[in-house]
Order: structure tokens, then sequence, then C-alpha cells
């Protein structure tokens, strides 16, 4: 069978980060690990070729050669989603979906046309499909019914299907589900509350794979939360960090973990030996009254001040998630933020406003309380530039103001440079020892063009060698970094300018708001 795999395009969003791609020649962050894993589970004689869309456009060439069609994405590519579907239907092939936005709105029109869904996790719903085909069934529906597969029967996605060189970082999966309740968390309706791992082994051959493929640089684990399993996660350690050091530590790592990750020391310095380099966090907001409110319990149990210092301090670079529209959230929520990014130093600080998703437990309770302004099909996902798509409990415009002028404040060029200045001071020296490597071209230009703007050209420019001098002497080691975070805010500053005019425009085209809402709900 031969198989065309295609990859929706993304929206532009905080993280898709293209001037910082553009600046390193690269078109994406993060490949499509979903579609290639689903194309290590189909059968191995069937031909394949995978599309990213972020990447390239389909040839006519890789339409005529195809017997059929698959689609995955998530719900902030469902427009392109639809786009790809209708073509593929159009020249008259079979059409398959999978992936987190259908397994969430198996009804929503945009997949409508497609002949098969293939629901929920696919190590159980694609041998269901794969009998389909084989029986020569022309349509067909499979969810797993609430069944989570065991993931350490998972063979290795095929990487070789991707081109390589056009992304910054690939992407494993060790784990998924998070042990934690998060109201407004789609994570753990997906995947569930109980982390399911693969075996080290497992992972390590996943490397060795990328590895021989010649991936040299950074890797994202996409796990929901890192430490969901934190026995796991310290078998798993150990045998990544012999891996990296028989090979000179040729990969990076990035991920995502709880906030708890702070309380154990094990775990960071592990993951440090490893070669960690940044974690996402979920931090959501300063406010102890929001995270009760949305279940984000885990955030209130010990200062997140101290939860940051402790993790920056082990060398590991925070990337934190912060949401701003909680119900009953006072005024000045935008400001705390501020405040508290810039206390902490956090360099990459991404905002946005509170989503219902489709199915979790927030999107239910304002389903009941008659406070959704969007059905399920009209559900737009977490975007930066998104409003709220629920009746709030204080006037929206002042949330969207307080959010545009927060993202403002904290991409402010002298702001960001501060913080993160004052970041890379308190971050740990490496205890890895990698095989040094030249400067690539690339990396030559990029460093250029940094210098030429941050350096140069902008009223950056005292500051910027002023910190640059500082650093170089204060804490070498982590010179090389604080030049690379700082090459980020190329991106943030176009951004900030998309945040303030998309969030503009939809205020306006805002009806008048009812003053008695925020109150009527408050006291609902
Ligand atoms: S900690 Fe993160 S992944 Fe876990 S339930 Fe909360 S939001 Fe979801």
């Amino acid at each position: 069978m031969r198989t065309l795999f295609i990859y929706p395009l993304f929206p532009k969003t905080f993280w898709s980060y293209e001037k910082i791609l553009e600046l390193v020649n690269r078109k994406v962050l993060l490949p499509p690990l979903g579609l290639v894993t689903v194309a290590a589970l189909l059968p191995q004689e069937w031909d394949m070729k995978l599309v990213d869309r972020n990447v390239r456009e389909i040839i006519e060439e890789e339409w005529n050669w195809a017997e059929l069609v698959v689609i995955s994405g998530m719900i902030v590519q469902k427009d392109d989603m639809q786009i790809q579907i209708a073509e593929a239907k159009r020249r008259g092939l079979p059409v398959a979906v999978g992936g987190p936005y259908a397994s969430s709105t198996p009804d929503a029109p945009e997949i409508e046309q497609a002949d098969f869904k293939v629901l929920d996790e696919g190590e159980i719903t694609l041998p269901m499909f794969i009998e389909a085909i084989q029986r020569g069934d022309n349509s067909g529906r499979f969810s797993s019914e609430g069944e989570k597969p065991d993931v350490t029967a998972t063979p290795i996605p095929r990487f070789d299907l991707l081109q390589l060189d056009a992304y910054d970082s690939m992407s494993v999966q060790f784990s998924r589900g998070c042990p934690f309740n998060c109201e407004f968390c789609d994570i753990i309706v997906l995947y569930g509350r109980k982390p399911r791992t693969k075996n080290p082994e497992q992972l390590i051959a996943e490397l060795q794979s990328l590895y021989n493929l010649g991936w040299r640089r950074s890797i994202f684990l996409v796990d929901d939360n890192f430490i969901g399993n934190k026995r796991n996660a310290k078998l798993l350690l150990p045998q990544i960090k012999s891996w990296q050091e028989e090979r000179g530590y040729p990969f990076s790592f990035a991920t995502e973990a709880s906030v708890d990750l702070a309380d154990d020391e094990e775990m960071m310095r592990m993951m440090h030996e490893a070669r960690f380099e940044s974690v996402f966090l979920g931090i959501e907001t300063p406010d102890e009254a929001s995270l009760a409110t949305s279940r984000k319990l885990q955030n209130t149990r010990n200062p997140l001040d101290a939860a940051v210092d402790r993790i920056t301090a082990n060398g590991i670079r925070v990337m934190a998630g912060f949401i701003i529209g909680f119900d009953g959230e006072k005024d000045g929520a935008g400001r705390r933020i501020v405040d508290f990014v810039t206390r902490t130093g956090i360099p990459a600080a991404m905002m946005g406003m509170l989503q219902a998703l489709p199915n979790t437990a927030l999107w239910h309770r304002l389903e009941k309380e008659g406070r959704l302004i969007q059905d399920k099909s009209a559900a737009k996902g977490v975007n930066q530039t998104n409003l709220l798509n629920f009746k709030p409990t204080r006037p929206i415009r002042d949330i969207a103001n307080e959010y545009v002028d927060a993202f403002c404040a904290l991409y402010e060029p002298n702001a960001y440079m501060d913080r993160v200045y004052s970041y890379y001071l308190k971050m740990g020296a490496p205890r890895w020892k990698g095989t040094s490597k030249l400067p690539t071209w690339t990396d030559i230009k990029a460093l250029s063009i940094v210098v030429w703007r941050q350096g140069i050209k902008r009223d950056t420019r005292s500051r910027f060698w002023r910190y640059m001098l500082s650093m170089a002497r204060r804490n070498p080691a982590m010179l090389e970094q604080f030049l690379v975070v700082l090459a980020h805010n190329e991106h943030f500053l176009e951004y900030r300018a998309i945040v303030q005019r998309e969030i503009r425009e939809q205020l306006e085209s805002l009806p008048p708001e009812e003053p008695s809402t925020s109150r009527e709900l408050l006291t609902a």
C-alpha cells in the first residue's frame, strides 16, 4: 500500500520561533513524532512517504503515487487538516485521520470527509484499521473505548521518513499521561492519569536510531510530564548519561515536567548529568487562589520562586507557561505574572488566555454553567492570540488588555535582556563534558546578525556589551547559552506585535459587555 502521510500547517504561535529558525536555516522546530510512530506501527512492507506541510508543499508526483493518505494533527492544525482531506478526496484517494484533534472531536466538520477515523492511541486502534484495509473496507471508525496501551511494545518511530535538516530539534517520547488533575488539561483526558513509560532500552534504541541517521543536535522529550513516573524516569536517566558519555554528549535534551521536580534534588542532578538543558514548567499563575480553582494544587505546596531557583541552580533552564482568565481572578493578574517572571528571571515565559478545550473537566463545568461561547467544532485550541472561549468572571476586555500589556512588558528588549542576564548569572555551570565542536558557517552568520541587531543597531547596545563582558567574567561556561537565549528575542519581538494587533482587532469586534456578567458569575 503506497501511503502518503501528511502533517498539516501550524499557525504562527509563540513556540513557532520563525525568526530564530530563519537565523539557523531551519524550517520548523519539531517533527511530527505521532505520524512517524504511526508509520512504524503500520505494516513495514507498505511503501511510505511523509510530507510535513510546515516544511514544504506536496508535489504532484506524490499525490499521483499515493494509494492511501494518512493525516494527523492537533486542534490548531484543523483548518489545514480539512483542506488536505478535501484535496485527497478530490483526487479519489481514501483518507485516514487520527491524532489528538480527531480523537477529542471525532465528529468535527473538518474531518467529516475522512473515510477512516483511527482514534485514541494507535497501538490499539491501528491494528483494527489494518484489518479493515486488508478486508477491503471503505470506511471505519476505530476507538480504544478507554483502554490505554502498554507502550513498552511501541516500535522505534520511522525517523528515516523525515527530512532531518529541516528541523531544529528531534522529538522522542518516554511516557504518556500525568498523575495530576488540572481542570483545564486535555492530556489526562487523552492519555490518562496513570503515566505509562517505555523501557529505558527502548528509548536508548530510539536515540541510537537518530544518531545513526546523523542527528547531532537537540532532542525534545515530548512527555506530558517527564517525572510523572519518577521511579522509571530515574531508571532511564543513568542509561542516557552513559550513552551520552560514550559518544561525547552529542544530544542536548529538553522536556516538560511538573513543578515538583524542584523537590527532587536527585532527579535534577540526574537530568543535568544526562544533559537536560531546559525544562518547561506549567506554572500558570503566581495567584494561589487561581491555582486552587484550577485544581493545580501541586503548584501551591511550595513557593514557586524558590522552585524555579532550585532548578536553575542545577543547570537546567526553566521555560514556563502562564495563563490569565481563571475564575475569581482579581484585577492585576497580568502584572503579577510579569513581576513573578522578572523576579525569577525566566527567559521564555509563554502566556495565553485560558481556553476550555473539548472534553476537559473545565469544558464540562462551563457547559453545565452555560458559559461556553463556542461549541466543540469552533474551539481553536491554545494559541497566544485567542480570546477566552467562555464567559469569564471579570470583564473580558480587562483580561485581554492586561494580557497584551503583560506580553509587551515581558518582551520589551531592555527588560528581556535584564532578565536573561540575571537568570544566567544564577545558572549552574555544566557538570558534563562533551566533545567540543567548531561553530558552523550558519552559527557564525546567526551570531553576527544577533550582535548587529542587539549590540549595534538597537538601543540595547550598551547593555548588550556590558552584560556580555560581565557574563564572560562571572559565569563564562554559560556565555554561549546566554547569547543563544538573547537571540530568541528576535522572535518574541515580532510575536509581540502580532499579539497586540490580533487581540485588539478581536476586542474591537466584540459586542458591548453586559455590566452584570462578572458579578453574577461570581455569586453563582
Ligand atoms: S501537570 Fe500538566 S500535564 Fe499534568 S494534569 Fe496538570 S496541566 Fe496536565
